[in-house]
């Protein structure tokens, strides 16, 4: 029998990478598949990360040096698994690698994007904005490698891309690619997406500009965001004199996510530092259920609670609607005491939760178990879950739950 040659990761977000390195540097072959043109995952859009506030950049940075240095890991970038078969010890997994049309030769020079006449939505930016269809999709993305989106395949477009690159970089022939990768155990840290918030009809999310969503906040507030790091109400541009944060958007509500995600009250704390950085006299509404801001991120909770200008509201919003003076109306209900309450505010942040990516599709070719909502049940040896495919958790859990998640995959992989 063969001896199985590798550790394989699915999702290259914080997780991902974290399982990665810490099998890489027990000195095991590790291949890591990611769906994007870049590793790093939703953390590399958000703007500052609790509890510190400091910049991804700085985790990310650290993170990928060391795989950069580890010649254990092979990376696949706009990867996907087909199937997967075997068991424990010893799985086929067969992978499509997508064309980047872009090669190694790249020096990131920008000569094709500066030639390239057509845009596509901004995807780091959640399509706020718009980015040519020759790109390299934020500042830090690694692999450090342009990417022709494949809409102007076949275009003058791409031709006009291919004669402006000096380094022979830009490889219009390339095909999707077919690999089999032998792993023994599979590690799935496939991570999560932004709950959806225009399916609440009452929000009116998809119905009026200026109500956003948390996510999306990270992104104004962001240097390298849709309006350079100026938080601005969508419609017009304003500088926004009042704003609401609106509490499990979505969740905590088994007619949406029936779970609590567990990072959006500190992210709406973060989010309110945000504003009042850029708006010393800006008025600040939380409409809440409970605050849930587990151990010291409680800090972070008292601190937001000295601001004068900041009101916890107790209520779910149960409709949010334009006024004729363009500002939004927020009707909200005590849960406890039934008490009604209404605010009118200039803008208004959706703290919506984290769903699982694996949720409607699970994981294909089977073999993994997940709970109702679509996360992971650890069940049974050969495929684990790791950070959020697992359960809705910050970034600091995650890089602990992904350190034991390599230990078992190591474990599996040294029994065979
Ligand atoms: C508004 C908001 C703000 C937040 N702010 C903070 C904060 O300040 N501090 C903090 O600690 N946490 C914060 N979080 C939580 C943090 O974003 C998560 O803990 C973190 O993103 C989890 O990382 P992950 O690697 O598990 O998942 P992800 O970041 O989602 O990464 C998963 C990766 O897998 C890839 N992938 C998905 N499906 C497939 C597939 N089928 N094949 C291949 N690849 C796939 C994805 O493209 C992605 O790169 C915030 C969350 C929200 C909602
Ligand atoms: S693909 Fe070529 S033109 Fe485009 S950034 Fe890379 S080196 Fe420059
Ligand atoms: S973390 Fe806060 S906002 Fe998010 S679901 Fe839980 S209670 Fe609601």
């Amino acid at each position: 029998m063969s001896e199985p040659k590798s550790i394989l990761v699915i999702g290259g977000g914080i997780s991902g990478m974290t399982a990665a390195l810490e099998a890489a540097e027990a000195g095991k072959s590790v291949a890591l598949i990611e769906k994007s043109p870049y590793i790093g995952g939703r953390v590399a859009r958000i703007n500052q990360y609790f509890p510190k506030f400091c910049p991804p950049v700085c985790g990310m940075e650290i993170n990928l040096k060391r795989i950069k240095s580890n010649p254990n890991i092979t990376i696949y970038t706009l990867a996907e698994v087909d199937s997967i078969s075997g068991s424990a010890g010893n799985y086929d997994v067969s992978v499509t690698v997508n064309p980047r049309y872009v090669n190694s030769k790249c020096t990131l020079c920008g000569k094709c994007s500066e030639v390239c006449t057509a845009e596509i939505d901004d995807d780091f930016n959640l399509g706020m904005c718009k980015t040519k269809a020759a790109y390299l999709p934020h500042k830090m993305a690694y692999p450090r490698l342009y990417v022709l989106d494949p809409s102007i395949i076949g275009t003058d477009d791409a031709q006009k891309c291919k004669e402006a690159c000096k380094y022979d970089a830009v490889d219009l022939d390339m095909k999707p690619e077919k690999v089999t990768i032998n792993a023994a155990a599979i590690i799935v840290a496939t991570g999560w997406q932004p709950f959806d918030a225009s399916k609440v009809d009452y929000y009116n999310f998809d119905k009026n500009d200026n109500i956003i969503t948390n996510v999306m906040m990270e992104r104004l507030n962001a240097e390298d965001g849709p309006t350079q790091g100026k938080i601005l109400r969508p419609s017009d541009g304003k500088e926004p004199a009042s704003v609401a944060f609106v509490q499990c958007a979505g969740s905590r509500d088994e007619n949406y996510q029936g779970y609590c995600s567990g990072v959006c009250c500190a992210a709406t704390i973060k989010q309110i530092h945000y504003v009042r950085e850029q708006y010393p006299d800006a008025e600040i509404t939380v409409f809440y259920i409970d605050i849930r801001t587990p151990g010291r991120l409680e800090d972070l909770y008292l601190k937001a609670q000295e601001d004068e200008k900041v009101t916890f509201q107790k209520g779910k919003a149960v409709n949010i609607d334009g006024t004729s003076n363009g500002n939004l109306l927020i009707e909200a209900e005590d849960t406890l005491t039934g008490v009604k309450s209404k605010k009118e505010v200039e803008m208004v942040v959706l703290a919506t939760g984290m769903v699982p990516n694996l949720a409607e599709t699970g994981l294909p070719g089977g073999g993994a178990t997940f709970d109702k909502y679509g996360f992971i049940v650890p069940d049974g040896e050969g495929i684990y879950g790791a950070g959020v495919a697992k359960r809705p958790v910050d970034v600091a859990v995650c890089t602990k739950d992904s350190t034991g998640t390599a230990l078992k995959a190591i474990q599996c992989l040294v029994r065979g």
